[in-house]
């Protein structure tokens, strides 16, 4: 599903002004981000670091860029992971790669020369969900490990560890994840409204031939409801039809028939999975 959302397509260097809408969710994170970067006044006002943030919202609305942004803002490597590739591992070995994944931050860091490495945990809510009624499960250690780390972070740290971790499953969570210290700063990361949809289109029209005759902020209004990665798709298809029609540009009648098509997969997808 990552293929079809355009993941692996996304350059690992990418900056606020390439995530369309979100306005409210990136200024909050920016004002979160002054925490990793002024450092040394955190430290005399003896203020704990910050080391956790939470983005929460629905899936395709940019919670991935957020964190890669916040890398570029804050000049730290970025090192990511998932939490459904800890699903399966065998006793232990969760533990151990979490423990790899802060050792590359740092490692990384230290060869690129950089104050600071933001570690990005996208679905946390697979190896984070509440533990019921005392029951074991195998990413227990996942989870206790990830918490020992994150405990472990001290101000006077080189490198700065920042930990983002992304869900669309917020209520999902364990309890001790969201305590203070750990992921205590949540951010919303919503479904775009009608100027962030126009915003994000634009993004992606830019190196798309569009037709002056077009409307985005038509297309805009035809969309409430998509995700920004269900507007690349609209972009995308839309490019395809014209290039199928064998047209020069991209014209309202493609994004038309992009928005049905989008909208039909998604409600495919939707009943797959009923
Ligand atoms: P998930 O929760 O499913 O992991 P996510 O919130 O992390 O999703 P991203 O992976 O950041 O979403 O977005 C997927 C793709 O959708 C991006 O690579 C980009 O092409 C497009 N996209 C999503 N949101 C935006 C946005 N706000 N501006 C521009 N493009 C966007």
């Amino acid at each position: 599903s990552s293929e079809r959302k355009g993941k692996s397509r996304t350059p690992s260097y990418l900056t606020f002004d390439d995530i369309g809408g979100q306005d409210r969710a990136k200024n909050e994170l920016m004002e979160a981000l002054d925490f990793l970067i002024k450092h040394e006044e955190i430290r005399k006002f003896g203020i704990r670091p910050l080391k956790g943030i939470l983005l929460t919202g629905p899936p395709g609305t940019g919670k991935t860029l957020m964190a890669k942004a916040a890398a570029f803002y804050t000049n730290s490597v970025f090192v990511s992971a998932s939490g459904s590739e800890f699903v399966e591992m065998y006793v232990g070995v969760g533990a151990s790669r979490v423990r790899d994944l802060f050792k590359e931050a740092r490692s990384r860091a230290a060869k690129e020369n950089k104050e600071s490495a933001i570690l990005f945990i996208d679905e946390i809510d697979v190896i984070g969900g509440k533990r019921e009624g005392g029951q074991h499960r195998e990413y227990d250690q996942t989870l206790n490990q990830l918490l020992t780390e994150m405990d472990g972070i001290h101000t006077s740290d080189t490198p700065r560890i920042l930990i983002i971790a992304a869900t669309n499953r917020k209520e999902m969570l364990d309890s001790a994840l969201l305590r203070p210290g750990r992921f205590d700063r949540h951010i919303g990361v919503d479904l775009p409204d009608k100027k962030g949809r126009r915003h994000i289109l634009q993004l992606h029209a830019a190196n798309k031939p569009v037709s002056p005759e077009a409307s985005l902020e038509r297309v805009a209004g035809e969309t409430f409801g998509f995700s920004g990665a269900q507007l690349e798709s609209v972009m995308n298809e839309a490019a395809i039809y014209a290039m199928r029609e064998e047209r020069a540009e991209i014209g309202q009648q493609h994004f038309s028939l992009a928005i049905d098509k989008v909208m039909m997969g998604e409600k495919t997808d939707r009943e797959a999975t009923m």
